[in-house]
């Protein structure tokens, strides 16, 4: 029998922005503050009426442009004030949101340009190059793409290189006349998809996952429920203040720091960019509440020498996600605050789940790597690697599968995908590796799919792998993960083509301007006769992984 949830939640069918901002005209706070620049919070911030009324005018601007429901617009930005407001607007408008990781290079940003079909590029000014460059590529014409900063804060923008400004579709709707978004109330409109955040899943390159109203609806709700079971939970609403540093393209800053900020309206001090140090100085000058941070964070906090000049004093809990987290890292950030105060907890997610799915009671204490249990209305099951049998025993290895309302609807115009790795009865298989404890936890101990981790990052090694088949002097290649100073890098095993040579640097090299900073070859590189495959010609990368630690170890 698969593990229940302990918990029931009622999740309704409605827009994801009726659940956020209550109905397009209804009273909204003008004083509190939800969103806000961390460099200049006192004035450059939204108060949730006008991040709504800000919402709403650019959704009726899309709509006036010619935006039509299911249409895709693609936004490639780092973190920004407005960034939330991009979000809301196109969901808003009927459109789906897609977020690209602001470090691609061109190449990248034309497939998922291509891939999602988006007609409209919202482009940060600082990467209008790489913009064009992949417009270009992916055979999106100039007029289709907006110049995106938060200049319009203080008036008009202005285009650039020929492209007009995202001020342009900002439509001029007077308060109280509120662009009213899509009823979805019945289970066929909640099914309506809004974001498609890549992932590649358990192989292949990235594909774009479809997550619908009711997926979102859910997750959101079943975050603040596992949250609200902390006795002091509605007292603690009032004084919390979140940092928001994590990219928001990628589910979980997205779901965390939009959808459940703002039905908390938790205050959430946007940064631009990560930097540790400020992220300190942010913590001790806006009395942040909660750290809600990914693995290699962690580290630094537990080590960065900046860490003891700064007054942490306000944060009441830490969490982490996105990757796997040594409970002696856990133990190490505890003993920055007094004993007792601070009990490191992680959660499990996954972007085909939305976001989260695994968490803790607030009420209980963590002493392990474990992950918790399944969210409100969840089930999990441990499945051997067959694929067909379920593993009853706790402390048992096995594939973590898992269903629920936040299980995404399926990826993107990929139908073989999609039943690859969610059976028809709503099974997603994680391609985890995952045992349950005696206390019915859940461990996350590692992966049966290719996916290397980079700083919280998603690398494909199956993307690399086809890069680096284009250099003529490789004949086969595979990539996998391996751990250096605790954290995952990508490490090439290389063929040669007969007759060629070829050294570690140049394959390094090779990869320079193909591929975003988080992809690079920082792992490693090491030549090869052959490439280990099982018979139908799939890479044995177990085999490689412990081929890799085994050479790490060595020296
Ligand atoms: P993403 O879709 O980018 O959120 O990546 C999801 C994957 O990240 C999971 O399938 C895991 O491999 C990994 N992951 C997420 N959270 C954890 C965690 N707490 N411990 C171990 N791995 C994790």
């Amino acid at each position: 029998m698969p593990y229940k949830s302990r918990w029931t939640i009622d999740i309704p069918n409605a827009h994801l922005a009726s659940i956020l901002l209550d109905s397009p005209t209804a009273p909204l706070s003008k004083t509190n503050r939800c969103f806000l620049e961390a460099a200049r919070p006192e004035t450059h911030y939204f108060t949730p009426h006008d991040f709504r009324l800000w919402s709403q005018r650019f959704a009726a601007g899309l709509r006036k442009s010619g935006l039509q429901p299911g249409d895709r617009v693609l936004l490639f930005s780092g973190n920004d004030l407005f960034y939330p407001v991009v979000f809301m607007g196109i969901i808003m408008a009927g459109g789906i949101f897609t977020g690209a990781n602001p470090t691609y290079v061109a190449r990248e940003l034309a497939f998922q340009l291509q891939d999602s079909g988006a007609t409209y590029l919202i482009c940060a000014g600082s990467s209008l190059d790489t913009g064009l460059d992949a417009a270009k590529q992916a055979g999106l014409d100039r007029d289709r793409i907006f110049v995106f900063d938060n200049t319009i804060y203080d008036g008009p923008g202005i285009g650039q290189k020929g492209c007009r400004h995202w001020g342009e579709l900002i439509a001029p709707i007077e308060e109280g006349t509120g662009f009213a978004w899509d009823d979805l109330s019945t289970p066929e409109q909640a099914d309506t998809t809004l974001v498609l955040n890549y992932s590649s899943g358990t192989t292949g390159r990235p594909k774009g996952v479809e997550i619908t109203h009711k997926n979102y609806v859910a997750n959101m709700l079943q975050y603040n429920y596992m949250a609200s079971l902390n006795p002091d939970y509605a007292e603690k609403l009032l004084r919390a203040r979140w940092l928001c540093f994590l990219p928001l393209y990628h589910a979980m800053a997205q779901n965390i720091f939009i959808a459940a900020a703002l039905t908390r309206r938790t205050p959430v001090y946007i940064m631009p960019k990560f930097d540790f140090v400020k992220v300190l100085e942010y913590t001790q000058t806006f009395r942040i509440t909660d750290f809600i941070f990914v693995p290699p964070v962690m580290v630094m906090l537990a080590k960065h020498p900046a860490v003891k000049q700064f007054d942490l004093s306000s944060v009441e809990s830490v969490g982490s996600g996105a990757a796997p987290l040594g409970r002696e890292v856990c133990a190490e950030v505890e003993k920055l605050w007094p004993e007792g105060k601070i009990n490191v907890k992680q959660g499990w997610g996954m972007t085909e789940a939305t976001c989260s799915m695994l968490g803790w009671d607030p009420r209980e204490k963590s002493d392990s790597a474990s992950v918790g249990e399944p969210n409100a209305n969840c089930e999990a099951k441990i499945v051997a690697e067959d694929g067909l049998t379920e593993i009853l025993e706790r402390n048992q290895r096995g594939e973590l599968w898992v269903r629920g309302h936040n299980v995404m609807k399926g990826y993107w115009r990929n139908p073989e995908a999609t039943k690859e790795t969610k059976t028809e009865d709503g099974w997603l298989r994680t391609g985890d590796i995952a045992y349950v404890d005696d206390q019915g936890k859940f461990h996350v101990v590692d992966r049966l799919k290719e996916l290397i981790k980079v700083k919280g990052n998603q690398v494909a090694p199956a993307e690399l792998e086809a890069l680096l088949l284009e250099h003529p002097a490789i004949a086969d290649v595979a990539v996998v993960g391996v751990v250096i100073n605790e954290e995952e890098r990508p490490r090439a095993y290389v063929v040669l083509a007969p007759g060629q040579s070829l050294t570690a640097e140049q394959v390094v090299q090779f990869m320079d301007g193909k591929v975003a900073a988080v992809k690079r070859i920082t792992g490693g590189v090491m030549f090869l006769e052959a490439i280990p495959k099982n018979p139908s010609g799939k890479i044995l990368r177990k085999v490689l992984r412990e081929q890799a630690q085994a050479e790490l170890k060595q020296g």
